[in-house]
């Protein structure tokens, strides 16, 4: 399988594709950029289609069938002491799940208390018109650093998420070991991308495994789009529904969703100095890597799966919790159209990983550990987030 990158006029807009397989998708927001995947039997043609048009090539990379991958742990084998003894907590150490507005006034409350460092932002509105914000924390903000995207709540029922991502803001602001997090790298951090859903998951009882947006669609029992099959890259692939009743129902067309478009116009706007790019789902207690679309793993996948180890051996210190390992079609599946082969494939961000954090009792009550459990779960996040930050801060771009 082949895929290229290539610069386009912007008037180039008529692609056709042959009659079997493969993948051609305008990236609209990146304006000049087509980007085409080809079966091999397919590859002359489009190797010649492309010189015909002389389009000046973008990026080249060919994958091979035979690139096995192993994950590091079987899915039964990840490991959680938590309920051999129930932790006692200091009071100062308590987290609790937040509300829309709670994670909108905690972002407001630290732009106040960390006046120069942080600064809040609101990246667009939901369907129904709720903000989304977002905060950078930036210790010179006048100088280009690089910069690592941390966001979460993409999935509503996914509560955890939400906590961790508030719980790092508070770290890197209030505790003043983690003070060289953030020398030398800046963080976007945006805890609830999809405020509706939240919403509606918390306010509603019978919806608290609500997963998507709230947008309308043509079946009018059936609403919301997964957010997190929306975005445009091999849109409409394998593991998403063109069936509004699904709960992966990935929209009418690529960027059909405002949380998507201000999402991925918010990543664009910074996309010159990202280093990395996490994303906090639950509750599968993996950290997962692109591709997400495809059983095939990127070219550079050994990079991102060392990384991943390291940092999976750094959160596994704090309570003996293994995390699975491994690209996100081995382990949880194929599901095209997320934000994170998005931003590997169609923005170029090279360390993209996706954090599941974990369920406790899965999966019943995944998308809901007890309370007495966020504080592990974060600080096991914060761990692997800060091996993360750690190296982004130090690569070169
Ligand atoms: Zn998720």
């Amino acid at each position: 399988m082949a895929l290229w990158v290539v610069r386009t006029p912007r008037t180039f807009r008529t692609v056709v594709l042959p009659p079997s397989w493969s993948y051609v998708a305008r990236v609209p927001m990146l304006s000049s950029r087509v980007i085409v995947i080809s079966a091999p039997r397919l590859c002359g043609y489009w190797k010649r289609s492309i010189s015909e048009a002389v389009l000046p090539l973008h990026k080249e990379e060919t994958y091979n069938y035979q690139q096995e991958y192993q994950p590091t742990y079987h899915l039964n084998d990840a490991y959680n002491p938590f309920f051999k003894e129930t932790p006692q907590y200091k009071e100062e150490e308590k987290l609790q799940y937040s509300s829309f507005e709670q994670i909108n006034h905690y972002l407001l409350d630290v732009e106040r208390l960390y006046n120069g460092t942080v600064k809040s932002f609101e990246i667009g509105h939901s369907v129904e018109g709720r903000p989304i914000r977002g905060i950078r924390i930036s210790k010179n903000p006048g100088v280009r650093k690089p910069a690592l995207l941390l966001d979460a709540g993409i999935h509503a029922r996914e509560w955890v998420g939400p906590v961790v991502a508030q719980y790092a803001i508070q770290q890197l602001l209030a505790n003043a070991s983690n003070a060289n997090l953030t020398d030398g790298l800046d963080w976007y951090i945006l805890p609830m991308l999809n405020p509706d859903g939240y919403v509606f998951s918390m306010e509603h009882p019978p919806a608290r495994l609500w997963r998507k947006n709230k947008a309308q669609t043509f079946v009018n029992y059936c609403g919301g789009v997964d957010l997190n099959r929306n975005f445009d890259y091999v849109w409409g692939g394998p593991g998403s529904s063109d069936d509004p009743c699904s709960t992966n129902y990935r929209g009418p067309y690529p960027f059909s969703e405002p949380e998507a478009v201000a999402f991925g116009r918010f990543v664009l706007s910074i996309a010159q100095d990202l280093r990395m790019y996490l994303t906090l789902h639950s509750a599968a207690q993996a950290i997962l890597y692109p591709w997400g679309y495809t059983n095939l793993v990127p070219p550079d996948w050994q990079d991102l799966d060392a990384l991943a180890k390291k940092a999976e051996a750094a959160m596994s210190l704090v309570n003996g919790t293994r995390y699975h390992v491994g690209p996100t079609t081995k382990l949880v599946g194929l599901g095209a159209g997320g934000s994170d082969d998005w931003a590997k494939g169609a923005v170029g961000i090279k360390y993209v990983y996706t954090l599941e954090l974990p369920g406790l009792f899965y999966p019943e009550k995944g998308f809901h550990p007890p309370t007495e459990a966020l504080p592990i779960i974060a600080r096991e996040a914060f761990e692997g987030i800060r091996v993360f930050a750690e190296h982004a801060r130090n690569r070169r771009p």
